[in-house]
C-alpha cells in the first residue's frame, strides 16, 4: 500500500475500534502466581483476527507506530481504572517503539495519560528493543532516567538476539530483563547454551534486575529454568495471548 492509503485505513481502523488488546499472564517462577500481563495488539476486520506481525513493521515504517502505541497504552489504562475500582491490581506491560522514546516529552505524555485515569505508574511497564536505544544511548540514558523518575517499571524485551545487547545493558538502567525466546531452542540439548543463559541470569541478579523467559510451552523447561532461577514466565505452556474478556474471567 503507499503511505497514504496506509495512513486512511490506519485512521479508519482507529475510528472503527479494529484494534482490540490481548493480554498474556505472567507467573511468579517459585509461586507460578500471576504477577503481570503483556498488552499486545491486535486487528480485527470482520471476522479476521490480524497478527501484530502483519502490520506493526508497516506502521514503523510510515511512521504510524507511536499512536498506535499511545492508542494501546490508553486502552490498558482504562482496564487498570476499572480492575482497581474493583480492587484488583496487576502490572501490565505495553511495547514501546524505537522513536517514541527519544521524544523529550514522551515522558510528560505518559504521565497525563495516566492521571486521565488516575493509574499509577507502577503498574504500567514500558518494554524497548534495544534497537529502539542503540540509535543513540546518550538520549536513551536521559529518556530512561526521565521515565524511571515519573515512577515506571522498565523492561528490556527480546534480549540477547541484536548485537548491541551488552552495551544497552551496560549504559541502561533498565528493571527488567525479558529474554528472548529463541534461547530455549536446543536449550535442554546444549550444555553449552545453558551455560549462556546462566550466566545472563546471573548477572543480571547481581545488577538488581528480574528476569522474564518469554515463550515457555512445556514442563521440562520450566523445571530447569526454575532450577538457575529465572524469576517470571511467559509463554504457551501457561497461556496464549487472550481477549480482555477471557483473562478478566480466569483470573479475577
Ligand atoms: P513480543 O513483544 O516479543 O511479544 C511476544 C510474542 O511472542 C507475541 O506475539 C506472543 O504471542 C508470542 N508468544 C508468547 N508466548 C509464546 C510461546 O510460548 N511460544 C511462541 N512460539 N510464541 C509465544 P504477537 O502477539 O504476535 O506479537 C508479535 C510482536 O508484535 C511483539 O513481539 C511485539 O514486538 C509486537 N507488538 C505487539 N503489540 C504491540 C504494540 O502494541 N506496540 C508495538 N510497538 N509492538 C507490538
Ligand atoms: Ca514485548
Ligand atoms: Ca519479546
Amino acid at each position: 500500500m503507499e503511505n497514504l492509503d496506509l495512513k486512511k485505513d490506519f485512521e479508519k481502523a482507529l475510528k472503527e475500534n479494529e484494534f482490540i488488546v490481548f493480554l498474556q499472564p505472567q507467573f511468579d517462577s517459585r509461586t507460578e502466581k500471576l504477577v503481570g500481563a503483556e498488552a499486545l495488539v491486535r486487528r480485527i476486520i470482520g471476522d479476521k483476527l490480524l497478527s501484530p506481525d502483519s502490520f506493526i513493521p508497516l506502521y514503523e515504517k510510515a511512521g504510524l507506530i507511536e499512536r498506535l502505541d499511545t492508542y494501546v497504552l490508553e486502552e490498558v489504562c482504562k482496564l487498570q481504572q476499572s480492575w482497581n475500582k474493583k480492587g484488583f491490581f496487576l502490572r501490565i506491560s505495553v511495547n514501546e517503539s524505537a522513536n517514541h522514546l527519544s521524544n523529550e516529552k514522551h515522558g510528560q505524555d505518559l504521565i497525563e495519560l495516566l492521571n486521565k485515569y488516575d493509574v499509577s505508574p507502577e503498574f504500567i511497564e514500558l518494554e524497548v528493543t534495544e534497537s529502539a536505544v542503540i540509535k543513540d544511548i546518550e538520549i536513551a540514558k536521559k529518556a530512561h532516567k526521565r521515565i524511571h523518575e515519573l515512577g515506571f517499571i522498565t523492561a528490556m524485551d527480546d534480549f540477547g538476539v541484536g548485537y548491541s545487547s551488552f552495551n544497552m545493558l551496560k549504559n541502561i538502567p533498565i528493571d527488567i530483563l525479558k529474554i528472548d525466546k529463541s534461547f530455549l531452542d536446543g536449550l535442554l540439548e546444549h550444555r553449552r547454551f545453558q551455560i549462556i543463559l546462566e550466566s545472563i541470569v546471573d548477572m543480571a541478579h547481581k545488577l538488581r534486575i528480574l528476569t522474564i523467559m518469554e515463550g515457555v510451552e512445556n514442563r521440562q523447561e520450566i523445571e530447569y529454568l526454575k532450577e538457575i532461577g529465572i524469576d517470571i514466565f511467559q509463554g504457551y505452556y501457561f497461556s496464549k495471548p487472550i481477549s480482555i474478556n477471557e483473562f478478566e474471567n480466569r483470573y479475577i
